[in-house]
């Protein structure tokens, strides 16, 4: 076992105190540890592999909150749009659509979140702004989609020890979820979350503003990817 209990208490009371949500990233961590977890209190988790999001939500209790962190395919959101709690990662309008389709099927709103790429990096995924700001047009003329409900943004920083470029990058990431936030309040339309932060830089985004930290190294220990 490896989850860190007092660790744990430490952080989520730090960020209770804050109005912060602790995702607890358990990928590649064992139903047991997640059990673990849980009994310390903990009821949101993050997963970005849909085959052991389903295996871990079949074998877990069932008042967990369970958050898709990941890359997401279009032909898998069938298999987490029953359950799931909220996507992280949406990072097209084709998969925003297969959500609201599959949220449709299951009579069931889909909380999700936009990925907005921020980072100096190439690897990572996201929409760029032109891409966001055509989402949000959409949503702002009240032609956004009914059962994919789009409820913030979502942004990884640059992998680097570069604190600095870090820190602009987070801000930056603020700075377009109050343009995207403020755009559709005109519509009285709630747009309350914005996820960033992971174990190595969540001070910092909390710094700029985060409202959801996801955090797995620092609550389970260093991971082994199978
Ligand atoms: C793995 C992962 C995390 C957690 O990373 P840690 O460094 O272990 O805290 C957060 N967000 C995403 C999208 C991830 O894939």
């Amino acid at each position: 076992m490896s989850f860190l209990t007092d660790k744990y208490h430490k952080l989520k009371q730090e960020l209770d105190a804050k109005g912060i949500t602790l995702v607890a990233v358990s990928k590649t961590k064992s139903v047991a540890e997640i059990q673990e977890a849980y009994n310390a209190g903990q009821r949101d988790f993050g997963e970005n592999y849909v085959q052991e999001l389903v295996e871990k939500y079949e074998a877990l209790p069932k008042d967990i909150r369970w958050h898709f962190i990941g890359h997401l395919q279009s032909n898998k959101v069938k298999y987490i749009a029953p359950f799931v709690h909220l996507i992280h990662g949406v990072d097209s309008e084709k998969l925003l659509s297969e959500i609201n389709k599959q949220g449709q099927k299951f009579d069931r709103p889909i909380p999700c979140l936009l990925q907005v790429h921020i980072a100096a990096e190439e690897t990572k995924f996201g929409l760029d702004k032109a891409e966001l700001g055509a989402i949000i047009d959409k949503i702002a003329a009240g032609n956004g989609p009914v059962f994919a409900e789009v409820s913030g943004l979502m942004g990884m920083a640059s992998f680097t020890e570069d604190n600095d470029l870090i820190k602009k990058e987070f801000r930056e990431l603020k700075q377009l979820f109050d343009d995207c936030k403020a755009r559709l309040s005109t519509i009285n339309y709630p747009f309350p979350i914005l996820s960033m932060g992971m174990s190595a830089d969540y001070g910092f985004a909390i710094e700029a503003g985060s409202t959801m930290v996801r955090i797995g190294s620092l609550l389970f220990g260093s991971r082994i990817r199978k």
